[in-house]
């Protein structure tokens, strides 16, 4: 389970010992509505898989967790803070919520290192030594210990992917948001990145991961959840969701991935 307990603060509310709830989500943009009323809620150290058609609505929806993009309704509540809430201190929350993107998103310009110590030094404030001590720790999480003085065009796709998980760590978020993390990546270099993924689930982290990885879904997941036109249309373990799912949209999906 999670190593939480982290100040939460804010308004409190929905499930006390939740991760994350998230509560009939709605997400327009313009006249199209993206998401239509997503429930959702999860566990510490719980790993829910998120698989769906393109266009679905994944990345929405992941976004609407740390609040780049702004729900039109319902809301989300991070370990008990209420991400929704107009009062939020969205900076704040957001720090409790790390995020690992397709694209791997690093500083071209910054040492390996750097890129690992720069938001702990600016946003949590830490000094030096104590930022490259936590940037030092989670590159070696990631298999990475001894290329904290690289840049980042020195390594390969996997590498910079695993750096970008490492610089998430840094912020000691209580949830880890990975949206198609391997989609970008060389099939050589997909294994790399799902076995610090692995070794993250197994070590506790509570994760939303957006992926086209069935396999991965079916060994790592606690439930699988797939998405459909903005609305989830199958949730619960994978021997249920992609062993045997109930729902024809499901089915179709998988014999379309499978
Ligand atoms: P997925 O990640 O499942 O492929 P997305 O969440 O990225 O789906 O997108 C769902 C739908 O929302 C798509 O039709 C997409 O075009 C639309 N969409 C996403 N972001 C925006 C935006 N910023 N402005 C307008 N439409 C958007
Ligand atoms: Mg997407």
């Amino acid at each position: 389970m999670s190593t939480a307990g982290r100040s939460a603060g804010g308004t409190s509310t929905g499930t006390a010992d939740a991760a994350v709830q998230i509560t009939d989500l709605h997400k327009s943009f313009g006249s199209v509505e993206v998401l239509r009323g997503i429930d959702l809620t999860v566990a510490p150290g719980e790993v829910v898989c998120i698989i769906g058609p393109s266009g679905s609505g994944k990345s929405t929806l992941l976004r609407c967790v740390n609040l780049l993009e702004t729900p039109t309704s319902g809301s989300v509540v991070v370990e008990g803070r209420e991400m929704t809430d107009p009062d939020c201190e969205i900076d704040e929350a957001r720090r409790s919520v790390g995020m690992v993107f397709q694209s791997f998103n690093l500083f071209s310009h910054l040492s390996v290192l750097d890129n690992l110590t720069i938001a702990q030094r600016r946003v949590l404030g830490r000094d030096r030594a104590e930022a490259e001590r936590v940037a030092r720790a989670n590159l070696d999480r990631v298999g990475l210990g001894e290329r904290g003085s690289a840049q980042p065009s020195q390594l390969s796709g996997g590498q910079q992917q695993r750096v970008a998980i490492a610089r998430a760590l840094s912020m000691d978020p209580s949830v880890m948001l990975f949206d198609e993390p391997t989609s970008a990546l060389d099939p050589e270099l997909v294994g790399d990145v799902l076995d610090v993924m692995r070794g993250l689930a197994r070590d506790g982290m509570t994760m939303l991961v957006v992926t086209h990885e069935i396999q991965f879904a079916r060994e790592v997941a606690d439930r699988v959840l797939f998405i459909d036109g903005g609305l989830v249309v199958e949730l619960g373990p994978p021997a249920d969701v992609i062993g045997n799912p109930r729902e024809p949209r499901t089915r179709e999906f998988l014999a379309r991935v499978l």
